[in-house]
């Protein structure tokens, strides 16, 4: 008993010397507080509400109140603008960017009509593809009972978002997303790609791995792509308003230097 106590207590005081040690070799470009470290770049992060920070590609807005940034599925986008709105036209197909994407920062507002009947999966359904493939699920859920991980907020097929924080019919949602795009080398995945969801201010996704591209009844997989991709939007046959869109590119994520 004794021995196996002091043994217990023995492992992690080695593991800690060894991290000690380990830091101890570690050398940094960069003193701590240094203040000749290169500053971030200002951004006018734009008025409280729903403008853009000034370094944000708007997708649509009030300000460009147009599809003149997406492409339909080989042709022009044929989703109706209604005033600050873009609206899912059923039956025309998704809208992509004609912009690729890697790693982004998005903002998108969403809407169900408060008149539109819904159940589970139909009627109030669409969804913000990456890289064309990996969908956050766009979906009346506020009150609306179907499979966890296809409710709003889910990765979907994937995992269910951590809380539901989806607003009632009429009501708009949003959506701001940290996604960062899979890294592929000879072909096989080297590094998954994670997405961070908040919906209305509210963590849903927080720095998940993306298990693969997005599939409807199987497990999802990987299949090798570019290192951008469009962003896409979801024709699912529902009538969903969006407004607000914008999309910052991001720089790899900050190396300890
Ligand atoms: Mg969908």
């Amino acid at each position: 008993m004794n021995a196996t106590r002091a043994s217990l207590g023995i492992v992690p005081l080695v593991a800690l010397l060894g991290l000690a040690a380990v830091q101890a070799e570690r050398t940094f470009k960069w003193k701590v507080h240094d203040m000749s470290r290169p500053a971030p770049a200002v951004v006018d992060p734009g008025t409280a509400g729903s403008t853009a920070p000034a370094d944000a590609i708007i997708l649509f807005a009030a300000s460009n109140p147009d599809l003149s940034k997406w492409t339909g599925n080989g042709s022009d986008a044929k989703w109706k603008v209604n005033g600050n709105e873009v609206v899912v036209e059923p039956g025309s197909g998704d809208i992509k960017t004609k912009e690729a994407f890697g790693d982004v920062q998005l903002h998108i507002e969403w809407m169900i009509p408060a008149d539109r009947k819904v159940e589970g999966q139909h009627g109030g359904n669409s969804g913000v593809f990456f890289y064309d493939r990996y969908e956050i699920q766009v979906l009346s859920s506020n009150g609306n009972v179907t499979y966890v991980d296809g409710m709003a907020g889910s990765l979907y097929g994937q995992y269910p978002p951590l809380v539901n924080a989806c607003r009632p019919q009429g009501q708009w949602n949003v959506y701001d997303i940290v996604f960062r795009g899979p890294v592929f080398k000879d072909g096989k995945l080297a590094q998954p790609a994670y997405a961070t969801v908040f919906l209305n201010g509210v963590l849903v996704q927080d720095n998940a791995e993306i298990l693969g591209a997005t599939a409807h009844g199987a497990r999802a997989q990987y299949s090798p792509h570019e290192a951008t991709g469009p962003i896409r939007l979801q024709d699912h046959g529902d009538p969903i308003h969006f407004r607000n869109a914008w999309a910052r590119k991001l720089a790899p994520r900050a190396a300890a230097e």
